[in-house]
């Protein structure tokens, strides 16, 4: 038995990096899958080619850091599918890195805005949803980030501590009506992300970052979706409230 047969499985960001990882592994464990999306010239392109990779995945238009957006894009999945039994809420940007006293508002609120307050506006109204069915699993990606500080990145760090804040309130709040929810926190992951960042442009750095890890290796996309399924389906069962770490052991350090 696959663990996600006929799941409908609503994700942000699915069409990149971690949330595309985990949008095909709930497709291989049987899911109906929505990936929710903002709109650009990229976008358009990753859609065009995931379309031609799995025709059966619905696309939702949604930019997650706008409350109405996400309302409308969670509404629209309801409307398709009926239910929203698992979401997963990985839409994220890395942000300018700068000093705190350096950092400008605009670069402050970009990243709030779409890594804590889009996690919320989407939690909002999957929770709201779930209640009305009485079950469901929320997976919320946050970061090693979200768990210890990481200088030039003040505004990622604050948002990937408030995700877990939320995502382990959430928890308590909804865990007499059948619904879980939980966090991932993944170490550097070879992702899109990744690649366009900074971390890339010198080699120094990239090598100082891979060896933050005990294993001395960034993840795999792919590495992540196994602890969303793992999250996801029936194998987490009595798991709620969680930061699950997936990190080659860097917390460990
Ligand atoms: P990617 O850039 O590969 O994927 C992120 C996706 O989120 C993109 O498709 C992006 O679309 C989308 N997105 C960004 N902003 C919005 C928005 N406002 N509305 C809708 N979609 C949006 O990054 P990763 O896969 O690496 O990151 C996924 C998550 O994992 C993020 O939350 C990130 O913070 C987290 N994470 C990543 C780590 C890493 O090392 N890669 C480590 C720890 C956590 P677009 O292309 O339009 O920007």
């Amino acid at each position: 038995m696959k663990k996600l047969q006929d799941k409908s499985v609503f994700i942000t960001g699915g069409l990149s990096g971690i949330g595309k990882a985990c949008a095909l592994a709930a497709v291989k464990e049987g899911a109906k899958v929505a990936i929710a999306y903002r709109k650009s010239e990229r976008s358009e392109k990753r859609l065009a080619e995931m379309k031609v990779l799995i025709p059966e995945i619905v696309f939702i238009e949604c930019d997650v850091s706008v409350f109405d957006e996400a309302k409308k894009g969670i509404a629209e999945a309801v409307e398709i599918f009926g239910t929203i039994d698992v979401a997963l809420n990985a839409a994220g940007i890395s942000g300018n890195p700068n000093k705190l006293g350096e950092m400008s508002e605009k670069d402050w609120r970009e990243v709030i805005d779409t890594n804590l307050n889009g996690v919320f506006n989407c939690v909002r109204f999957e929770l709201a949803q779930m209640a009305k069915q009485k079950k469901g699993v929320i997976v919320n990606i946050a970061s090693v980030l979200g768990k210890i500080g990481f200088a030039s990145s003040s505004h990622y760090v604050a948002a990937k501590h408030g995700v877990i804040g939320l995502t382990k309130t959430a928890a308590i709040e909804y865990a007499t009506e059948g619904i879980r929810v939980n966090a991932i926190c993944p170490g550097f992951i070879e992702t899109p992300m990744i690649t366009r960042s900074t971390i890339n442009e010198n080699a120094q750095v990239k090598q100082h970052i891979t060896d933050l890890h005990p294993m001395k290796r960034m993840g795999k996309a792919e590495e992540i979706a196994n602890g969303f399924i793992y999250l996801a389906s029936n194998d987490s069962s009595f798991v709620t409230g969680t930061a699950l770490e997936i990190d080659g052991g860097l917390l460990a350090t």
